[in-house]
C-alpha cells in the first residue's frame, strides 16, 4: 500500500511533546500516557480525531476519523502507519474516512457488533464482553448506548475515548436510545478511576458550560472551569481532554450523582428526585437550550 498519497501534500509542522509545550500552530496536540501517546487532531468544525501511538512501534490506531486528510498528514509526519480504526459509533462525522484509510493503509475497522451493518468497511465487530489487544495495548470496550444504539467507548489504561457519550461539561443527545439507557451509560463511565482522561469527539465544552452555569449556579469549581476553558479557547487551545474528576465536579449530567444537586434540581422543577428523572429532565432542558 502507498504510504504517501499525492493528493495529500499539505505540510504540517511536526510537534511531538507533552501538552505543557502547547500551543502548536499546526493544529495537532499530543498527550503522553504510560506506554503510549495520544495525538489529537481537529477536524471538520468541532470534531477531534485521535491517533494512539504505542511506544517503540511504527504503527498507530485511529479513533473516529471524520476526514482522512489530517490523519494521513499526521501519520506521515509522525512516521506511523495506522493498523486499526476504532469507531465509537456509526455517525458520518466519526466514520467518514474509514474507507479511504482502509484503502490507503490496509487497516482494519473496528466497531460495535450492533453497528455491523452501518459502519463503513467494518472488519471486526466487538462488544463489551471482549477486551482486545492491539499494538500491544490492552483495550477495554465499554458499551454506552443512548446517543446511538450501538455506541461504545474504548478505554486504554487511563485514556477514555468516549465519542459522543460524555463531553466536556455535557453529554451526547439521545438519538436512538432512552434516557434510562443514556444515564446508565454515563454512570458506567463515572465509575472509572477519577484520574481517567476523557477524550471525547467534539469541542463542545464552552456551549456546554453555558448550560451548566444555568443549572448549577453555586458551584465554585464550575466557575473556575468556565474561566479556564474560555482562556484556553481564546488562545486557540482545546479544552479536551478533561479528567473524569473534573467532569464529576462540574458536568451537570454527572452532577446528578450528587444528592444535594439532584434534590435542589428536582424541587425547582417539581419532579421526582431519582437519578433517571433528574437526568432525563436535564437532557430535555439542554435540548431546548
Ligand atoms: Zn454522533
Amino acid at each position: 500500500m502507498p504510504w504517501h498519497h499525492p493528493k495529500y501534500s499539505m505540510v504540517i509542522k511536526r510537534r511531538v511533546g507533552h501538552e505543557a509545550a502547547l500551543p502548536y500552530d499546526g493544529g495537532m496536540w499530543t498527550h503522553d500516557h504510560e506506554g503510549f501517546r495520544v495525538v489529537q487532531l481537529p477536524a471538520l468544525r468541532d470534531n477531534y480525531i485521535y491517533l494512539i501511538l504505542p511506544q517503540d512501534q511504527a504503527s498507530c490506531l485511529v479513533v473516529d476519523p471524520a476526514t482522512a486528510e489530517p490523519v494521513i498528514d499526521a501519520c506521515r509526519q509522525l512516521k506511523r502507519r495506522p493498523t486499526h480504526v476504532l469507531n465509537t459509533h456509526h455517525h458520518w462525522d466519526h466514520t467518514g474516512a474509514n474507507l479511504a484509510l482502509k484503502q490507503m493503509f490496509d487497516c482494519r475497522i473496528i466497531g460495535s457488533i450492533e453497528d455491523r451493518k452501518r459502519i463503513p468497511g467494518l472488519d471486526l465487530a466487538v462488544c463489551g464482553r471482549k477486551p482486545t489487544t492491539l499494538g500491544g495495548l490492552n483495550i477495554r470496550i465499554i458499551e454506552t448506548p443512548g446517543h446511538t444504539g450501538g455506541h461504545i467507548a474504548y478505554l486504554i489504561k487511563d485514556a477514555l475515548f468516549c465519542g459522543d457519550t460524555l463531553f466536556g461539561a455535557g453529554c451526547g443527545r439521545i438519538f436512538e436510545g432512552t434516557a434510562e439507557q443514556m444515564w446508565s451509560s454515563l454512570k458506567r463511565l463515572s465509575t472509572l478511576p477519577s484520574s481517567t482522561r476523557v477524550y471525547c469527539a467534539h469541542e463542545y465544552t464552552l456551549a456546554n458550560l453555558d448550560f451548566a452555569a444555568c443549572v448549577d449556579e453555586d458551584n465554585p469549581k464550575l466557575s473556575m472551569r468556565i474561566k479556564q476553558a474560555r482562556a484556553r479557547r481564546k488562545s486557540g487551545l482545546p479544552t479536551v481532554p478533561s479528567t473524569l474528576s473534573l467532569e464529576l465536579e462540574t458536568n451537570p449530567f454527572l452532577r446528578v450523582l450528587d444528592h444535594e444537586f439532584r434534590k435542589h434540581y428536582a424541587v425547582q422543577h417539581g419532579i421526582s428526585a431519582d437519578e433517571t428523572s433528574v437526568f432525563a429532565r436535564l437532557r430535555k432542558q439542554k435540548d431546548a437550550f
